[in-house]
């Protein structure tokens, strides 16, 4: 529909098992293998992480938050220092949001031609028009961009959800000719909230613009989980089978594995960091709460077997001390550990592609997370 921006980009699939797939998706600066979770660096660094941790883990993409970068420290800074790469330290590939999601959760207001919101850092106000958003992510200077779309929390009214799909889809267009970089690929994002006819109607119309991916925005905002994969299954059979598939803010481990079997390709979230910081770890046996008096005087690692940095060199009791004394470094191991954990799930599931046993490690990832 829309002038194709070929090169960027390129996808290739290997392995497939059912709905599900490998692939290997081939950037301007590097290239990544799919499935792949992406961790969120919203202010330039991972919180409580520095990159070299993160690329030690194994991981060859990150993401960045334009809400913030925008605020602060201003995409100009960003731009003058050499793009967020090296701002950031971070020498692999990065993916940047559009700032939808940030704006639409702080209570923006939306019209046909952008978005107002006041500032979380000083109160100001700000406008983002789909053009803009393109102008800020090629400024940050990410391999991957986002258009800037409408969400809407859920449960919503079937108006409001189809408002916010129509004036998603005409933003789409905007976005797709503001495009300018040639060395940036860019993702649309499909909406419709948990209604499935909506979702198919707007994974044909987004499908049909030409982006080099495909997101799926709008879920993991307050659905069930059924509704979720009720979505992903209304969506999939739209999407063009030879580009990335891109499930956005989706990071538990049973979310991601039922989503991978549906033949989604990229996550991000916030949570396995979040809940670190909180003092949860994450493992293949399901959550820790690492304060709980039980762990005093444990010395085993929080995870036996686990590679990370937590777990080869210290005992859960080190750990439980510094997390019940608020000591920062608690919450940067576990950060390190639970961001090993996604890693380890996904590259489970890679090879569970590969040998065709998804459907039992699905019922692992369940057996230790519940439901
Ligand atoms: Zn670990």
């Amino acid at each position: 529909m829309v002038d194709d921006l070929k090169g960027a980009l390129s996808f290739s699939v290997g392995d497939t098992h059912n709905g599900s797939r490998r692939g290997t998706v081939k950037l301007n600066r590097g290239s990544f293998s799919t499935p792949i979770f992406m961790p969120v660096g919203t202010r330039g660094t991972i919180k409580a992480a520095i990159a070299n941790d993160i690329a030690a883990i194994g991981f060859e993409v990150i993401l960045g938050n334009t809400y913030h970068l925008m605020l602060r420290p201003g995409v100009e800074v960003i731009d003058a220092l050499g793009g967020l790469g090296r701002f950031s330290g971070w020498k692999r590939s990065m993916l940047t949001d559009s700032g939808g999601f940030q704006v639409m959760s702080l209570g923006a207001t939306f019209s046909d031609g952008g978005a107002t919101f006041r500032s979380i850092y000083d109160g100001s106000i700000h406008d983002v028009t789909p053009e803009k958003a393109v102008w800020l992510q090629e400024m940050i200077g990410a391999d991957i961009a986002m258009v800037l779309d409408v969400c809407t929390n859920l449960p919503a009214s079937r108006d409001e959800i189809k408002r916010a799909m129509d004036l998603t889809h005409s933003w789409a267009l905007r976005a797709r000719f503001a495009k300018h970089r040639q060395d940036q690929a860019q993702f649309g994002i499909v909406q419709g909230g948990s209604e499935v006819d909506l979702r198919s109607e707007s994974a044909k119309f987004i499908s049909d613009v030409g982006f080099e991916g495909i997101a799926l925005g709008g879920l993991a905002v307050g659905e069930s989980r059924d509704d979720m994969l009720r979505a992903i299954d209304a969506v999939v059979p739209h999407l063009p089978p030879d580009k990335p598939r891109y499930l956005m803010g989706v990071g538990d481990p049973i979310g991601v594995v039922e989503a991978i079997a549906r033949g989604i390709d990229m996550f991000d979230c916030v949570a396995p960091s979040r809940v670190a910081r909180h003092g949860v770890a994450m493992t293949f046996s399901g959550k820790m709460h690492m304060r709980n008096q039980k762990y005093v005087r444990d010395e085993s690692p929080i995870e036996p077997g686990c590679p990370c940095v937590a777990c080869a060199n210290f005992p859960r009791a080190l750990i439980r001390h510094l997390v019940s004394v608020g000591e920062p470094t608690g919450g940067s191991l576990l950060t390190l550990h639970n961001l090993t954990f996604m890693y380890r799930l996904i590259e489970g599931s890679r090879n569970a592609i590969s040998t065709k046993t998804l459907g039992e490690y699905i019922k692992s990832i369940y057996a230790a997370w519940g439901n």
